[in-house]
């Protein structure tokens, strides 16, 4: 093995494989972006005037690597994500692919995604990404208000976005549009008409995010320093909420706390994986994955070294880009990320599958508790979270834990 046993004193029972998916996900961080938007926190670096070929060659390396661990699998979906990997040339996520395909089965039904700015939407790209094999789009439209855009620090106009929707939806009917609502001083009126006019558009699949302000971000600094007051929680609990309504009512009902679509078929695939529970592995700086390796009953979490030239070199000398953190979740671990991933989407979570793992029963008198005040329901085996329930996910899946102090 390439990665470090993880220290546990747990001794309860191995962990289980998911029962209920057979996904197999891959995940590919492209870690540049034109201009860095002052409320993201991820892994991202300015693009500027690079050679990218170090980088792809390292990512080939890094699944490679993969491949001699993970083995045999069926590849249910690829997801070029960031950063903005619309930034990458054609040729470059081509010779990415192509490596998936020689290392191993490609599903025929297999979702390929790529994150995209509508400023880099343009009908001669969106032919050549067809070409190479990828059929589904995330557009990083965030709002159709130029004000906001401009408080978000983002590139493109209102009219790009549309324009961008519009041509996304000739070429990918499995369009998704991200937005970004719950701004400071945002109405109810306001994000609906917004919301409203995006849902006009046709687009089959929206990820709905709330303003939320993270730490080392340049807005953090500007809450500090006064320069505005976010939304408060009971605005921005209203304001969810009212987005649920909407979405439901015009056909695209939410499946996952923020991810809305209009029937299954639109339902993103790669991250079903993640919320289930599937394996997936994650190549490029920073990149997280979860999976089983070869005749292992440990559930592998590796991450990808962050600096890209570090994760570059690293490839270099051992093929994979893994950092120190690397290693076997133990069961207890694996089940609380199964909670609180599983708790998200309306599929919920195997209540049998938890207890296997964390070694002892839940709790029932929280479950009951949970059911009474409408924020839980159980179907069968499964868990689920009412929409009051996605409220409050996280809080309720630290409570249902068993392990949790
Ligand atoms: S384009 Fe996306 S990934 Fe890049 S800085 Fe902005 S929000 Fe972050």
């Amino acid at each position: 093995m390439f990665f470090k046993k993880r220290k546990s004193k747990e001794t309860n029972q191995a962990a289980a494989r998911p029962e209920d998916i057979d996904f197999f996900g891959i995940y590919v961080h492209w870690p540049y972006c034109a201009k860095i938007c002052p409320y993201c926190d991820f892994n991202v670096y300015a693009a500027k005037q690079r050679d990218n070929t170090a980088l792809v060659d390292a990512i080939i390396r890094d699944l490679e690597a993969h491949r001699a661990v993970i083995g045999r699998r069926v590849v249910t979906s690829v997801y070029f994500g960031g950063g903005t990997p619309s930034l990458a040339k054609p040729e470059e996520l081509y010779a990415i692919l192509g490596k998936i395909t020689e290392l191993w089965t490609v599903h025929s039904a297999v979702e390929i995604t790529v994150e995209t700015n509508p400023e880099d939407v343009f009908p001669g790209k969106l032919s050549i990404w067809r070409d190479i094999g990828i059929n589904r789009l995330s557009l990083g439209v965030q709002s159709l208000n130029n004000n906001a855009l401009s408080f978000l620090g983002r590139q493109h106009t209102r009219d790009d976005a549309l324009t961008a929707i519009s041509q996304s939806l000739e070429y990918f009917p499995n369009t998704s549009a991200d937005l970004i609502y719950a701004r400071p001083g945002q109405s109810e009126d306001g994000w609906l008409s917004e919301l409203n006019e995006l849902l006009s558009t046709g687009i089959p699949h929206l990820s709905l995010y709330e303003l939320t302000i993270k730490e080392k971000t340049a807005f953090e600094k500007q809450v500090e320093r006064g320069g505005f007051i976010p939304l408060d929680d009971d605005a921005q609990a209203d304001l969810y909420l009212a987005t649920l309504k909407a979405t439901g009512a015009a056909g695209l009902p939410a499946y996952e706390v923020s991810n809305h679509a209009k029937n299954e078929s639109y339902w993103s695939r790669h991250n079903l994986t993640y919320w289930l529970g599937g394996d997936w592995i994650g190549v490029g700086p920073g990149a997280e994955g979860r999976f089983f390796g070869n005749d292992s009953d440990e559930r592998i979490m590796t991450r990808a070294i962050r600096r890209p030239a570090e994760y570059i070199a690293a490839t270099g000398d051992v093929g994979f880009g893994w950092d120190t953190e690397t290693g076997p979740l133990t069961p207890v671990q694996d089940a609380d990320e199964r909670l609180i991933m599983g708790l998200r989407s309306v599929r919920g979570v195997s209540r049998t599958t938890l207890e296997n793992l964390y070694g002892k029963q839940f709790d029932p008198a929280q479950i009951d508790g949970f059911v009474s005040s409408g924020h839980l329901e159980i179907e069968s085996d499964r868990l689920k979270l009412t929409h009051d329930g996605w409220l409050l996910a996280d809080f309720i899946a630290s409570k249902l834990s068993p392990v949790f102090d």
